[in-house]
């Protein structure tokens, strides 16, 4: 469950997060929708500390951080770290270790960051492998395979670290169009296997059939929240109507 409340983010004069406070519970999808530039990327990062927040309050389960009152210095980046551990990223590109296999690349981070036995370690890394359709793929290495591929190493990736919440930051949009549907079959069956997910996306039809939760932000406000059949479907507001007209 991710609770955000007050949620204020400034790059200088530039308000880019204005407020915002939403909730999501556990085991469902929330959909980020908006313009370029409206701040769900900025919004996202704030979830697991990439980005500090001004002010506002981030939880997630139990760890909870109020950015307003983060001390400063190495406590504060302690307080980060542990918001951080909550939460698996995939980023637009998938960002793998080039020398290391697909089958490293899942075992890196339990290993040395949570200092996790490899031999359970490996064992979850090949069912996580199977479960996105990747398991002969363990002995490769990232340049070996497609865009695509690599897009649901990532995943796999951010699952090993079994994380609370998974925040996909536009996973499909530096990917050929042929490869897009591979990955939004592989998120949409983790939403339906119960994790809890962030999903900043373009892909309106997919936002449709994958999220419990669409938010709708403009200009670092939530301007509208709901169903995908009432914010995607019958929108209330006209920022929201003109935002479809011009992606739809
Ligand atoms: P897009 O759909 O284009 O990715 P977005 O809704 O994700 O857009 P953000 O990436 O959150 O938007 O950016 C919101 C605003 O904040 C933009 O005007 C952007 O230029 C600005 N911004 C983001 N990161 C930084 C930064 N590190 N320094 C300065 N400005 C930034």
């Amino acid at each position: 469950r991710i609770e955000v409340t007050g949620l204020h983010k400034s790059f200088g004069s530039l308000d880019v997060l204005r407020g915002i406070d939403f909730t999501t519970p556990r085991g469902t999808s929330t959909v980020l929708l908006g313009p370029s530039g409206s701040g769900k990327t900025t919004l996202l990062r704030s979830l697991n500390a990439l980005d500090t927040p001004d002010s506002g309050v981030v939880r997630i389960d139990d760890v909870s951080v109020d950015f307003s009152a983060l001390p400063p210095g190495k406590a504060g980046r302690a307080e980060s770290a542990r918001l951080r551990a909550q939460s698996g990223m995939v980023f637009q590109s998938h960002n793998l270790f080039p020398h290391r296999t697909v089958l490293q690349n899942l075992t890196e981070g339990p290993v040395v960051a949570q200092k996790r036995p490899l031999d359970e370690v490996v064992g979850e890394a090949r069912t996580l492998l199977d479960q996105v359709g990747l398991a002969d793929k363990a002995d490769s290495y990232p340049h070996q395979l497609s865009g695509g591929q690599q897009q649901r190493v990532g995943i796999a990736r951010a699952l090993a670290l079994k994380p609370r919440v998974v925040l996909f930051d536009e996973p499909t949009s530096a990917l050929d169009p042929e490869l897009v549907g591979e990955v939004l079959a592989v998120i949409k069956d983790l939403a339906s296997e119960g994790w809890t997910t962030v999903i900043v996306t373009h892909e309106i039809r997919f936002a449709e059939r994958v999220a419990d939760q669409v938010l709708f932000l403009d200009g670092g406000v939530i301007v509208e929240h709901g169903t995908p059949g009432q914010v995607i479907g019958d929108p209330r507001e006209e920022r929201t109507r003109r935002f479809l007209r011009r992606v739809l």
